[in-house]
């Protein structure tokens, strides 16, 4: 696997700009195969909460159908009644219509097919090519062989079709302990392909299943469901991920071996890999089981429910997902390019306002006392139709901690005994004095003086000054708490570990820091959880689902880097920063 900086490893045709799948459906539908139908499904497991690699394979199948004018379903591929729930399912649910996807009425699962699938068990035995096996857990193995070596045949694989049949008759009926015996596919233990070694079909699991309770006491494998599911629902192309793809002979032997009313095509795609994560829904479960993260929805988990909460947009996934494309080889993208579409999409379409992280008190020693004004601040540059707020100021206010220093460095053009600064969308402010905490020497209170004229934050004098500060008015700004998220992992490939590691060696002891006295603008007084805002200067900023009346919890969704680097480069310039 490749790791890229920049991701984008996409293969597209240099002739269509298609991706190969696209490339491959495009084609079919010329030569007239399948009658021009595109059928896909999007088949989760519902054993946990759906992550971004997930939202790659539903941009894929649910995207290539509308493109097509074809259809989507959603199946739950449900065939292991021991780790499957419900509320997975009303979670994947809400997920997948979250992103934006509609299944319409073609809600499906594979225990839909538990009755099929049975009868299709019975076929493959009357006809030869299935037989019951005796053989437990490590002797199946034991008998398969290694990769390099063939297997050896099972002692039962000669039974007559009448004792198998009896055999997987009283399966069915209970008569058996788990693991005691199970239905195998009768294909060749010398392949040398270790998945057509006579692979498991049936296994006896006395566990009631979520839907069909007590009804089945053996569960279908996956690769018999599978492509019998998808023959079932006349699907055209079954699109899976690249570990998939040694597993695509033994798809279509069962599709050959069984009387089925469509022929559906296994394709392969790279799965998603994002740097300082990991996406395997067991390891994550693993995360919340242990308390490392608060939930499935903790905004550092890469779960859908874990990024809308931390803010991040359908739309931004959906183009995050756009860009890095389809390709047939595994590579790894940087969390970065996600973040990228995130705030691509946040810059155009959130509120800006003024938040201040780590608040520091300014006293304005001119102003007079009591006196309030409103201010004309702009909702977001990039959209007039947002159109404009208007902040109160007063004699106190808070300004970052960051934006004052006592000794300043050369380039630092914020606040410092006797440097100006213009304070945003108010007036240009010198600051006077530095009151220190006389115990601790640690600066707690700015002393200022106001210039009048420069109201909006112009001289008309035409003096400039190179830097330009948030800010709240003190009496009128809200108390929140922000959270400020890092990566959940400090490496760049956490399942990339020293022997008898784990990827949980490599979580970020760092991946949140909670700040309780932060002091925001009076607009966001009662907003409701799940708004979004663009805090100037220090990033976007999503309210949590913790928030109650009179408590304000506020996310950071991404920092601001990309345009924050662009004021920078407007100060240094000396021009008015927008
Ligand atoms: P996990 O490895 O997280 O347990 P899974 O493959 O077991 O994932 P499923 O519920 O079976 O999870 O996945 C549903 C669909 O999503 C499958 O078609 C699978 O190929 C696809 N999928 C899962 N993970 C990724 C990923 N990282 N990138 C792209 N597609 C994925
Ligand atoms: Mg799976």
């Amino acid at each position: 696997m490749t790791d890229t900086a920049t991701g984008g490893a996409t293969e597209t045709s240099a002739t269509s700009g298609l991706d190969f799948v696209r490339q491959i459906v495009a084609e079919d539908r010329q030569a007239g195969k399948h009658q021009g139908r595109v059928h896909t499904r999007f088949p989760p497991e519902p054993n946990g909460f759906l992550h971004i690699g997930h939202a790659k394979s539903m941009c894929l199948n649910f995207g290539l159908a509308t493109e097509h004018g074809g259809l989507c379903n959603l199946r739950m591929d449900d065939t292991n009644p021991t780790t499957e729930s419900v509320e997975y399912v009303r979670a994947i649910e809400d997920d997948v219509r979250w992103l934006g996807f509609d299944w319409g009425d073609r809600f499906v699962h594979a225990s839909d097919y538990f009755d099929q699938l049975h009868n299709f068990a019975l076929q493959l035995i009357r006809a030869g090519h299935a037989y019951v096996c005796d053989l437990r857990g490590s002797q199946v193995s034991e008998y398969r062989g290694l990769w390099n070596e063939p297997g050896r045949n099972s002692p039962n694989r000669d039974r007559t079709v009448e004792e198998n049949l009896d055999l997987f008759a009283r399966m069915r009926a209970g008569e058996f302990e788990d693991g005691a015996r199970s239905l195998r596919a009768k294909i060749d233990m010398a392949s040398p392909n270790m998945n057509m070694r006579d692979p498991a079909i049936y296994r006896i699991r006395r566990v009631p299943h979520y839907r069909t309770g007590d009804a089945w006491c053996i569960y279908p494998m996956y690769d018999f469901t599978h492509p019998l599911s998808d023959a079932l629902e006349g699907i055209t192309y079954s699109l899976c991920t690249l570990e998939f793809e040694d597993h695509r002979p033994l798809y279509d032997w069962f599709l050959h071996h069984v009387d089925v009313p469509a022929q559906p095509q296994q394709i392969e795609f790279a799965r998603l890999n994002l740097s300082y994560t990991v996406l395997s829904k067991r390891k994550l479960l693993e995360l919340v089981e242990e308390g490392h993260v608060a939930g499935w929805d903790d905004p550092r988990m890469p779960t859908l429910v874990g990024l809308r909460r931390r803010g991040y947009t359908p739309a931004a996934i959906r183009d995050f997902c756009d860009r890095i494309g389809v390709a047939k080889s595994n590579s790894r993208i940087a969390v970065a390019q996600l973040e990228d579409s995130v705030r691509q999409d946040l810059n155009q379409h959130v509120p800006r306002v003024l938040g201040v992280l780590r608040p520091i008190k300014v006293v304005i020693e001119n102003y007079p006392e009591g006196q309030v004004e409103h201010l004309e601040a702009v909702n977001n540059p990039e959209d007039e139709t947002m159109g404009t707020r208007r902040l109160p100021f007063s004699r106190e206010l808070y300004v970052e901690q960051s934006d004052f220093r006592e000794d300043p460095p050369r380039k630092y053009f914020r606040l410092a005994p006797g440097r100006e600064v213009r304070l945003r969308y108010a007036y240009f402010i010198t600051c006077r004095e530095a009151v220190k905490d006389p115990e601790t020497g640690e600066v707690v209170e700015l002393r200022c003086t106001y210039d009048p004229e420069t109201r909006g934050g112009y001289a008309p004098d035409g003096r400039k000054v190179r830097g330009t500060i948030h800010w709240v008015s003190a009496a009128h700004a809200v108390q929140a708490e922000v959270r400020l998220y890092d990566h959940l992992f400090a490496k760049l490939n956490p399942e990339n570990v020293d022997e008898g590691g784990d990827y949980k060696d490599a979580l970020n002891p760092s991946s949140l820091e909670t700040l309780t006295r932060c002091q925001v603008e009076p607009s966001l007084v009662g907003a409701e959880p799940g708004s979004r805002y663009q805090f100037e200067r220090t990033g976007y900023f999503c309210v949590d689902a913790d928030s109650r009346e009179g408590r304000l919890v506020v996310n950071r969704t991404v920092t601001l880097r990309d345009a924050w680097a662009r004021i920078e480069k407007a100060q240094a310039s000396g021009q008015p920063a927008t």
